[in-house]
């Protein structure tokens, strides 16, 4: 299966739709819309977002970057 989503980096302007926190995870679905998670909501939903989800973009790691 190949896919042509293109993926944008998360910015610090990029809020979890949850809570308003920087979100680090974007998931992309079926719709062709996305979602936005913090890490924290990202966590707490991730076993359904992973079923529903067509690209998991988590960039969790920029946090040891910080
Ligand atoms: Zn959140």
């Amino acid at each position: 299966m190949t896919s042509t989503i293109t993926r944008t980096p998360l910015t610090v302007s990029d809020r979890c739709d949850r809570c308003g926190a920087q979100a680090l995870v974007r998931v992309h679905l079926e719709s062709g819309s996305a979602l936005q998670f913090c890490s924290h909501h990202f966590k707490e939903h991730e076993v359904r977002l992973r079923s529903v989800a067509t690209d998991v973009q988590d960039e969790q790691h920029q946090l040891k970057n910080a």
